[in-house]
């Protein structure tokens, strides 16, 4: 695991389940790790964490929708450690519905926090990336970026967006030396089924993913794989699901 130690890494989504074992698993590697969420009290006892056991590590009370709360993120990151070497966009939820019951609020916080907070952070990371020549961007999508599933319409949209605007970029930051990659998850044991208001919807995703779901670190090893390349090596998209997931 070469090219991670001192590297300086925002992670956003940092307050529980795979950017919550990412932030520790890197730091554990000799990251730098700006832990960034709304849950002011779960990051900052993270972060204590951390540095207790001898890390890096500092808490930024962020939400995502809010732009200038990412770019306060990444300017606090940079201007504690003096660079930005990854952004980790990472925060998303996931109140799966029918399209039919019409649950408008859920489907605009979606896009705001799945998609438009992806964008906020690339807004905010991409200049000090473009003036430093290097950084890498790393975006979580999911199974549900590549396939449509019940009740995951919206969800799916989001993330098919991500992986769009992500290879976009990909084509675009090709003159500053950043690298992006996408991971998409299949099924991990995290909070994320908590805020699914349809209640069969939310049981019936419960017990598939309390029955095939890996654990968090599953995620964060794949980081530290895409971290750990050779600068000249970008790899572009993980795509990977508990053994026992079928779609
Ligand atoms: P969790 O619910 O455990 O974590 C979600 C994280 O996103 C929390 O830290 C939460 O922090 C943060 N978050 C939510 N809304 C905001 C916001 N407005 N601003 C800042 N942070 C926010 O779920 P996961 O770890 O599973 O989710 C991580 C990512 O993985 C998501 O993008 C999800 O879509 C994706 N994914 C998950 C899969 C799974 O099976 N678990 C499969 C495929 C993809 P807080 O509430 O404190 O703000």
């Amino acid at each position: 695991m070469e090219n991670i130690k001192n590297k300086v890494v925002v992670i956003t989504g940092g307050s529980s389940g795979m950017g919550e074992a990412t932030a520790r698993y890197l730091a554990a590697k000799g990251a730098k790790v700006v832990i960034a969420a709304r849950r002011a009290e779960r990051i900052v006892a993270l972060a204590a964490e951390i540095t207790a056991s001898g890390g890096t590590a500092i808490a930024v009370t962020t939400d995502v929708t809010k732009r200038d709360d990412v770019k306060k993120l990444v300017d606090q990151a940079v201007d504690t450690y003096g660079r930005i070497d990854v952004l980790i966009n990472n925060a998303g939820v996931m109140p799966l519905s029918p399209i039919e019951q019409l649950k408008i609020d859920e489907w605009d916080h979606m896009i705001d926090v799945n998609l438009r907070g992806v964008l906020h952070g690339i807004a905010a990371a991409l200049p000090h990336m473009k003036a430093q020549k290097s950084g890498h961007i790393i975006n979580t999508a999911s199974v549900a970026g590549h396939k449509i599933f019940g009740a995951s319409a919206v969800y799916s949209a989001t993330k098919f967006a991500v992986r769009a605007l992500s290879e976009g970029l990909r084509q675009e930051v090709k003159p500053y030396n950043i690298r992006t990659t996408i991971i998409s998850p299949g099924a991990v044991k995290t909070e994320l089924l908590d805020h699914i208001s349809d209640k069969d919807v939310q049981a019936a995703n419960q017990e598939y993913v309390g029955q095939v779901g890996v654990s968090a670190d599953s995620y964060a090893h794949l980081v530290a794989f895409v971290m750990s390349q050779p600068d000249d090596v970008d790899i572009n998209e993980i795509l990977f699901r508990p053994t026992a997931q079928e779609l």
